[in-house]
């Protein structure tokens, strides 16, 4: 029990999970995927979680994007409980707020590189010359500055990835959700992906969380925790591990 306030304003976290559980119930089985999960991320922190193929961590994911409820606890996003927020309210805030990387990318193929990059602000409304620089800068962040105007099929896997990221990275958003980023690359490529998600997330003030199967991508990340059974593992903790923006990468799992 703290016996005096601290001496210092805690910065709210990027987002965090509250003993959150999630079931879902199909063909009359329910399912139990989060049993209680609980896990907080500063901002500027990567944090990758691990675990067995069906422990939990998309349902993870997707609950802390408000892309689903949890059917207890709480779910934050830059201090904002998803409950508080009505479903159009929902929408806005999940693009003012969240980054979502996934495997495929799932980019629009009749779309240039340019245009796939700027959908969340056509869909806020953000007037065109702003588009026009905000988009420019994320693709040139990716390194994709002279390939604006190409389509998907004319970029390779590596591209069309990074494509994605400047997609995920153009909101400005508190939290980046990557679900497997790299499952579709060759481990050489994935490596560079992710290590140029991590970068620009961190460039950009962002806090990440990261779904990997691979442990050299799960190296990249400031903090690794584990997922069984819906729920995060002991080793799970929230801590000072955060790498400040423009701050040196650390590398490895803090045990
Ligand atoms: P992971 O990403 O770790 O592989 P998931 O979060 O995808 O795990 O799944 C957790 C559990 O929930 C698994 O048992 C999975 O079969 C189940 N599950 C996931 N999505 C659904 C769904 N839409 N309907 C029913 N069960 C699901
Ligand atoms: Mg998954």
């Amino acid at each position: 029990m703290p016996a005096e306030a601290p001496d210092y304003v805690p910065l709210e976290p990027a987002a965090e999970a509250a003993d959150v559980t999630h079931t879902y119930a199909r063909d009359g089985l329910s399912v139990k995927a989060l049993d209680g999960a609980s896990l907080n991320v500063a901002r500027g922190e990567v944090l990758a979680v691990v675990g067995p193929s069906g422990s939990g961590k998309s349902t993870l994911l997707f609950l802390l994007g408000g892309l689903d409820r949890p059917d207890s606890g709480t779910v934050k996003v830059a201090g904002v409980d998803w409950q508080s927020l009505s479903g159009d309210e929902r929408a806005r805030f999940r693009r003012g707020n969240c980054g979502f990387v996934v495997q495929g990318m799932a980019l629009l193929p009749q779309a240039t590189a340019g245009e796939n990059v700027e959908v969340p602000l056509v869909l806020d409304d953000v007037e065109p010359a702003e588009r026009a620089s905000r988009t420019a800068e994320a693709l040139d962040r990716v390194g994709l500055a002279g390939e604006q105007a190409k389509l998907p099929d004319q970029l390779s896997g590596g591209q069309q990835q990074r494509v994605g990221i400047a997609r995920a990275l153009v909101g400005r958003p508190t939290l980046v959700l990557a679900d497997e980023p790299t499952g579709n690359l060759d481990s050489k490529t994935g490596l560079a992906v992710t290590a140029l998600l991590l970068d620009a997330a961190r460039e950009g003030g962002a806090a990440v969380v990261m779904v990997t199967h691979d442990p050299t991508v799960a190296a990249q990340a400031d903090r690794v925790i584990e997922m069984h059974s819906g729920r995060l593992s002991p080793t799970a903790r929230t801590g000072p591990a955060a790498t400040p923006a423009g701050g040196p990468a650390e590398a490895g799992p803090t045990p």
